[in-house]
């Protein structure tokens, strides 16, 4: 099939109890990884990129590598997806260009002005058949161009939801209950430590989430910020030459119960960085002989796979949904 939006996506994911996974693409391997993952388990997918991304590897380039994951890939459904839009031009340009679903993220605006570009997006986004996920509320952390220091986040008002989604008209809400861009989610000083030393964070405001899923009945929520910066990819990167000292994310019990609910799109990116980062350490240190670029990145796309594969099945809940 075709890319497609995702409509359809998110209404059986909704009725269905599970999520789908966005993962952030930037190159080919990442391409790879994700979908052989999705393709084998019968899952459907999101792949997006963000602003960084494109200027990283051009539109055009991310476009066609889609579109050979899309031709190679028949059976599941993918949609293609802007990260974190800013502007009215730039999600324009990839409604232009070949994207089924773009996200405007005017969420550092005031409430009306982040209504009125919203509203802007989804009017042209719409005319072209292309979806419109928003945000409402600010996360902490950070990812390419998005920064917001750990404490000036603001969790979502359930008491907004409703009437800013009526009045812009999205297809599908990310709301801030306590996720977090980048591989520190959040600091020592927010978190306790278990018995072997490791961080625990904050749970999920799971109050705010069910306060957003009454005023929005049947609506698509959104989580970003929901990697768990798994443990044994951090100590991969620091046992090979890396320093990530307090790296922490979300804990995956906590998405799979989201998931649950009406979050139908969980965004994961940081655990694909350290998946790639992690494999590709661990190998130039175990084969410092080698010089093809071949050979370490193999590895590090099996990680990718592997990794994703591993969400869909025991956090997402998204096999065989495809
Ligand atoms: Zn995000």
């Amino acid at each position: 099939m075709p890319l497609v939006t995702s409509k359809e996506m998110f209404a059986k994911a909704y009725d269905g109890g599970y999520a789908v996974g966005a993962f952030n693409v930037n190159n080919m391997e990442i391409v790879q990884g994700i979908t052989e993952a999705a393709g084998e388990l019968k899952s459907p997918v999101i792949l997006q990129v963000s602003k960084g991304a494109r200027a990283y590897a051009n539109h055009t380039y991310l476009v066609k590598l889609v579109e050979a994951a899309v031709e190679l890939n028949p059976e599941i459904p993918i949609a293609l997806h802007l990260d974190h839009g800013d502007t009215f031009e730039l999600c324009k340009s990839c409604i232009d260009g070949g994207f089924t679903s773009v996200m405007i993220d005017a969420s550092s605006k005031s409430f009306e002005d982040n209504i009125a570009l919203t509203r802007q997006v989804v009017e042209y986004a719409h005319d072209h058949g292309v979806v419109v996920e928003a945000e409402l509320g600010t996360l902490a952390g950070v990812e390419d161009e998005v920064s917001v220091e750990a404490g000036k986040e603001s969790y979502t008002h359930p008491d907004e939801v409703e009437e800013f989604v009526t009045r812009t008209g999205c297809d599908s809400l990310a709301i801030a209950i306590g996720t977090s861009h980048g591989a520190y989610k959040f600091t020592p000083a927010q978190c306790t430590r278990n018995a072997d030393g490791v961080l625990v964070p904050p749970p999920l405001r799971f109050d705010v989430l069910k306060e957003c899923i009454k005023r929005l009945p049947g609506f698509p929520i959104v989580l970003h910020g929901s990697s768990s910066v798994p443990q044994e990819f951090v100590k991969m990167v620091n046992t090979y030459g890396g320093h990530m000292p307090d790296a922490i994310g979300i804990p995956e019990d906590q998405l799979r119960e989201a998931a649950k609910l009406a979050v139908c799109k969980i965004n994961i990116d940081s655990d694909i960085r350290l998946a790639m980062t992690g494999n590709i350490r661990k190998y130039f240190a175990e084969h410092p002989d080698h010089f093809d670029p071949r050979q370490y990145l193999k590895p590090a796309r099996q990680a990718v796979k592997d990794m994703v594969a591993h969400k869909i099945l025991y956090v997402l809940g998204s096999d065989g949904k495809a």
